[in-house]
This record gives C-alpha cells, structure tokens and sequence, in this order.
C-alpha cells in the first residue's frame, strides 16, 4: 500500500500504539579455548544459536560499540552526496565513507537518496554512535532482498553486512529464514510506513525507504502528503519533508540505541496531556511514547525554533546518549 490512507494521514514505521517488541540477544561470558554460544530470540518467539569464536564474539561486541569515523568534513561529505549523479555513486559514498555497511538505492528516486544520506550523515556527526545501528540504508525491497538472498545461503551477503563471522555457512540459510520473518513483520504490519526503522541486534539494523513512495510520480505525491501531514497538525511544526520523515526513523533508532523509554522518556511522555501533545508536538506523538520522541526529535531537527516539548526531549536524549556502553 502506498502512503496515504483514507484521510490523507502519513504514518512513518509502527502506525500502532507501539513499537514492536525489540529481538534480543544473550551470550555467556566466553569460555577460553572454547567458543561461544549467542542467542538471538526473535520477537515471535524462534531463537537460533550461533556459535562463535572467540575472535568471532570480540568482532560482535565491538560491532556493538562502533561509532561513525567523521574521514572528511561534514559539509564536504554532503556536498559529495549534492552532486552525485546517480545511485551507484551514492551507495559507494556511503560505504566508502561508512555511512552505514550495505545500501540499496536502486528502487528509489535520486533526491529520496540524497535526503535519506543527508539527514543521516547529519545526525551521524552529532551522534556518531548511532553508527552501530546503521548497519543497512535503502530500500525495503533491497533489505528483503539481501535477506532472501541469506536465506538461499548466501555467504556473501553476510560478508557485505561485514559479518561474515557470526556464523558458519550451515546456519546462514536458518538466520536468514528468521530475519526474513522479522524483517516482514515490520515491513506488513506497517502497510502505510513510507520509511521504518528496523532494530536488528546490532547486526541487520536498517533505515528503509519504502520504494512505493520514493519512486518516479510516486514521489511526487509523497511530497505532497509530507506537506499535508504537517499543516494539517498530524506531525510536528516544520516536519514536511522527507527529510523530517528520514529523521523520525533516524529518532527511533537513537531510542533503540540509548533505552529512552526506561530512561525517563516514558515519564515525560506521561506527564502531557494527549491534547497538550498534539497542540505542542503532533497527532502521531501522542499516539506512544516512541512516537512521541520520534516526533520531538525530528521537529528538534527541521523546526528552527523547536518547541518546549521538542526541546525537554532533547535533553532526556543528551543524558541518555551519555549513557551509552
Ligand atoms: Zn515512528
């Protein structure tokens, strides 16, 4: 389905009361001369066991703990990402320059790209460990694709996510049948998202772009409706854009990575009134407390005189950033 619904609303990822329940993971301290076994449990209730080497689980935790490299000048990198001429050139941007470990463009219109590298490279810079959640930017239709493609088998799939590590070629067809899973019920369970945020175990985390809304005519119409959605009140003051859509997501995966809903964002969220939120924020954010940050974040982000709400947001995240191991 496309992107807007009946009364012209745009919802970006969950559309729901809630986010989805996170997938989880849990390792026993290593064993020395031995591997070691790592659980992922999936959010329907499968888990797989990986067995890891001991160089193997030192590779995953500091996957875990990554932060982007800023290589060149921020204004530098967006202009490289201004002036490219097509989506080839700017998924090499983006791995060259580790904007993230794998990008898929090819479904989506230029400008979508553009944008979605822009904004990210730019909450990159002031948030640099939110890096170890970008682990793929694209299309959905990419992300299921690569997928897929594990599912089939595909070592090499694993190795342009760079982790090729995490488990023997016998298991890839298994972890991949399970993320195919998670990946569509992300993917159907929003049938209106235009973009989704997707966390992952730190290892297939992505920021996706529906290619329905970012291609050709299409994204015309996105545009559009991204216009409506925020004079109408249903998102933020100054959020109608597809880069306020691009850092709605950018603002669920700083919460994945920071825990702010245990760290006070809850509570802050409690502390409105439904009404007070969508006169002082929007409609969507006051649908959860997730969305409720994801709606304060991305009008800190296109609002230049960002309001109250948007602004105490902003300072839960500043702690809750601080906080990250
Ligand atoms: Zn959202």
């Amino acid at each position: 389905m496309g992107l807007l619904d009946r009364i012209g609303k745009i919802v970006f990822g969950e559309g729901g009361a809630s986010a989805p329940s996170s997938p989880s993971y849990s390792a026993p301290p290593p064993s020395y001369g031995g591997g070691v076994q790592y659980s992922l449990s999936f959010p329907s209730g499968s888990t797989i066991v990986l067995s890891l080497t001991e160089s193997g689980y030192r590779q995953l935790e500091a996957r875990g703990k990554r932060s982007f490299l800023k290589r060149c000048p921020k204004d530098k990198l967006i202009s490289m990402i201004d002036t490219a001429i097509n989506y080839k050139s700017l998924e090499e941007i983006a791995e060259r320059y580790s904007i993230c470990d794998s990008a898929d463009f090819s479904d989506l219109h230029l400008d979508a790209i553009k944008t979605a590298l822009r904004s990210t490279v730019d909450v990159l810079y002031d948030y640099p460990r939110l890096r170890s959640k970008t682990c793929y930017i694209g299309s959905a239709q990419g992300y299921r694709r690569k997928l897929e493609s594990l599912r089939c088998g595909s070592v090499a799939t694993l190795k342009d996510l760079g982790i090729e590590y995490i488990c023997s070629p016998s298991q890839v067809k298994q972890l991949g049948a399970l993320m195919v899973e998670l990946a569509d019920s992300y993917l159907v369970d929003n049938s209106s998202f235009i973009a989704l945020a997707i966390d992952a175990f730190g290892l297939f985390d992505a920021l996706v772009l529906d290619a329905d809304d970012y291609k050709g005519y299409k994204y015309r119409q996105t545009l559009d409706g991204l216009k409506y959605g925020e004079s109408s009140g249903f998102h933020p003051k100054g959020c109608d854009s597809p880069e306020s859509a691009v850092y709605h997501e950018l603002g669920h995966l700083l919460d994945y990575l920071c825990h702010l809903n245990s760290s006070g964002m809850e509570r802050l969220y409690c502390s409105y009134t439904r009404r007070d939120i969508e006169r002082e924020l929007s409609q969507y954010g006051a649908t959860s407390a997730y969305e409720f940050f994801a709606e304060a974040f991305a009008e800190a982000r296109c609002n230049p005189y960002p309001r109250d709400i948007a602004n105490r947001a902003m300072l839960l995240l500043k702690d809750g950033y601080a906080r990250v191991r």
